[in-house]
C-alpha cells in the first residue's frame, strides 16, 4: 500500500516536472531553428571591419547584424586575415565575405550582394610631395596597399608599380614619412583611422580619389538562396533608416586626420577671421557712434540757438520792463525812480570827479485851478505838452529830465554851473508860457515856476541837500509871483 503511494506521488512529480519545463524546451527548439550564416571580413580595416581581441566590430559588422535581424538569421562575423578569408569561403567554411570591392578576378568567384558601403580608395603622399596626384604619376614608385585588398586589383595595369603588403598601419605610414613608401592606397576612411591611430606626422590625402568604389557582402558564385536573403535585408534596413543610424554612430566616432600645416592654416584663418570680425564690429560701432555724435551735436547745437534766443527775448523783455519801470506812463519821460538812481549816481560821479551838479524843480502853477476849469483830461493833457518841453531843454547825454510827481518836474544837468542851470531853466519857462495854454482867473495862460541849484558834491554833503536847495528856491518863485526863475545858492545855505 505505501509502495503504491510513493509510486503515485513520484509519478505527479514527474508530470509536474514536465508541464514546468515542457515550454522552455519547446521554446529552444525554436531558437536552434534559426538560422545562422557565417561571413567573414578582414581583421584589418578599422573602423570599417577589424579584429578587437577576437571580437568581429566595425560599421559592415553592424550592419550585418542588422541584416540578420531582419531575415531571422544569426549573423556570425569572424574579422581575420584577408587572404586567409578568402581562401575559407573557397573552402566551404563560411557563407560570405563582408565588404568587399567586385574585381574582374573576383567576380569569377563570388556573387554580389547590393552596396553596402562607399569606398573612396585615395592616395596618402607625404605632405611636401608635390608630384603625385594620380595612378599614372606612381610609376616606379613603390606603394603600400593591404594584402588581398580591391587596390591591389586597381593598380593591376599598372606593371611599374612596386607594392608593398601592408601588415602592420603604423609601420607603413612611418614607411610612407620617411620615404621608404611613396603613396599609400586605401579606403580614405580607413586610411584616415588608421593615420590618426598611429601619429605619423607628415602625411597628407590627395584630396580627389582615386576611384570611388561600393562595397558588397560577397557569396559563392551561384548561392542565388544566400544571396536574396541577405539582399532583402539589406534593402529592409535600407528602407527603414536602420542602416543610416548605424552610418552616424560610425561617423561620430570617425577619426578624422589632420595634418599640422592644416593645423596652422586652420588657426591662422581662424584668427584672420576673427581679428576681421573685431574689426568690422568696431567699424561698425565707431560709425554708430559717430553718427549718435553728429547728431547729439545737432540737438546740442539746436538746444543752444533755442537758449540763446529765450535769452535774448528775456533779454529785451527785461530792457522793456526795466524801461517801463523807469518810465512816467502819462508823459512817458523818465519817472521818479529814474531820478533817484540818476541822481545818485550822477552826485557819486560828479564827488569823483570834482565838477558840479545842477539841479532844476519845476511846478505847475495854479494847476488845481487849470483841472477844476478844464477838467482832469485836459490837465494830463496839459501834462504832456509841458513834460516835452522840459526833455527838449536837455540837450546832452549825461542830463536828465524827470517827473517828480504830481504837477512837478525835475531836471539833472551834469557838469553845469549855476548860471548854465539857470538858462536852461529859464528857457524852460519861457517855452512853456510860448505854449499859450490858457488857463483862466489871474494869469491867464499855464506857467511854471522854477528853482535852480548847482553844486560840487563833496564828502561831508549829502544829496538831499541839493534838493532842499531847490526846493526852497522854487517856494520862494512862487512866493515871487510865479512864473519865475529862482536861484538858490547852496553855500548860502550853509
Ligand atoms: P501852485 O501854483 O501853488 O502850485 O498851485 P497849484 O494849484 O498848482 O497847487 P497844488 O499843488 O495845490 O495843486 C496841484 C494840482 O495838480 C492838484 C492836482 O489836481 C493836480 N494834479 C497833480 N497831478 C495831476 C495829474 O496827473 N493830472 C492832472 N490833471 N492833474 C494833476
Ligand atoms: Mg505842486
Ligand atoms: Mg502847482
Amino acid at each position: 500500500m505505501r509502495s503504491y503511494k510513493d509510486s503515485k506521488t513520484c509519478l505527479i512529480t514527474a508530470i509536474i516536472l514536465l508541464i514546468l519545463f515542457l515550454p522552455s524546451n519547446i521554446f529552444a527548439m525554436n531558437d536552434d531553428s534559426r538560422g545562422t550564416l557565417i561571413l567573414l571580413g578582414n581583421e584589418n580595416l578599422a573602423p570599417i571591419v577589424y579584429n578587437d581581441k577576437g571580437t568581429a566590430k566595425g560599421v559592415a559588422v553592424d550592419i550585418a547584424i542588422a541584416i540578420g535581424n531582419k531575415i531571422g538569421y544569426d549573423i556570425k562575423v569572424m574579422a581575420v586575415n584577408w587572404e586567409q578569408a578568402q581562401e575559407m569561403m573557397l573552402n566551404g567554411e563560411a557563407d560570405g565575405l563582408l565588404h568587399i570591392n567586385p574585381s574582374p578576378e573576383r567576380n569569377k568567384r563570388y556573387d554580389y550582394s547590393s552596396p553596402l558601403l562607399k569606398s573612396e580608395f585615395s592616395m596618402f603622399i607625404q605632405c611636401e610631395n608635390v608630384t603625385l596626384r594620380t595612378i599614372d604619376d606612381l610609376k616606379n614608385k613603390r606603394v603600400g596597399v593591404e594584402a588581398a585588398g580591391y587596390p591591389i586589383s586597381l593598380l593591376q595595369g599598372y606593371e611599374t608599380i612596386d607594392f608593398e603588403m601592408i601588415d602592420n598601419w603604423e609601420s607603413s605610414f612611418k614607411a610612407l614619412s620617411t620615404g621608404d613608401l611613396d603613396a599609400i592606397i586605401v579606403d580614405r576612411w580607413i586610411g584616415e583611422y588608421e593615420l590618426a591611430q598611429s601619429r605619423v606626422a607628415g602625411i597628407g590625402i590627395v584630396e580627389k580619389a582615386v576611384e570611388t568604389q561600393y562595397s558588397r557582402i560577397a557569396v559563392r558564385i551561384g548561392d542565388a538562396e544566400t544571396l536574396s536573403l541577405i539582399n532583402s535585408g539589406l534593402k529592409e534596413i535600407t528602407e527603414d533608416g536602420t542602416i543610416d543610424k548605424i552610418m552616424q554612430q560610425w561617423q561620430g566616432k570617425r577619426v578624422v586626420y589632420i595634418t599640422e600645416d592644416y593645423l596652422q592654416n586652420f588657426f591662422l584663418h581662424s584668427a584672420s577671421f576673427f581679428l576681421l570680425l573685431v574689426a568690422l564690429i568696431s567699424i561698425y560701432y565707431v560709425r554708430k557712434y559717430r553718427k549718435l555724435n553728429i547728431k547729439l551735436e545737432a540737438m546740442v547745437k539746436d538746444r543752444t540757438e533755442e537758449l540763446r534766443q529765450t535769452n535774448e527775448i528775456l533779454k529785451e523783455t527785461n530792457l522793456k520792463l526795466e524801461r517801463i519801470s523807469m518810465t512816467d506812463g502819462l508823459t512817458s519821460i523818465e519817472n521818479r525812480r529814474a531820478f533817484d538812481i540818476v541822481y545818485e549816481r550822477a552826485w557819486k560821479l560828479s564827488m569823483r570827479e570834482g565838477i558840479p551838479l545842477a539841479l532844476i524843480m519845476i511846478d505847475i502853477d495854479n494847476f488845481k485851478f487849470f483841472n477844476d476849469n478844464y477838467g482832469h483830461l485836459s490837465g494830463d493833457q496839459a501834462l504832456i505838452k509841458i513834460a516835452r518841453v522840459i526833455k527838449a531843454a536837455i540837450k546832452r547825454p549825461g542830463d536828465l529830465a524827470a517827473r517828480y510827481g504830481g504837477e512837478e518836474f525835475v531836471v539833472i544837468l551834469m557838469n553845469t554851473t549855476l548860471e548854465g542851470a539857470a538858462v536852461v531853466a529859464e528857457e524852460i519857462r519861457r517855452r512853456v508860457e510860448e505854449l499859450g495854454i490858457e488857463n483862466g482867473g489871474q494869469q491867464t495862460l499855464l506857467t511854471v515856476s522854477l528853482g535852480v541849484s548847482s553844486v560840487i558834491p563833496t564828502d561831508g554833503m549829502k544829496p538831499d541837500e541839493l534838493i532842499d536847495t531847490v526846493d526852497r528856491a522854487l517856494y520862494k518863485a512862487k512866493k515871487a509871483g510865479r512864473n519865475k526863475v529862482i536861484v538858490g545858492k547852496h553855500q548860502e545855505e550853509c
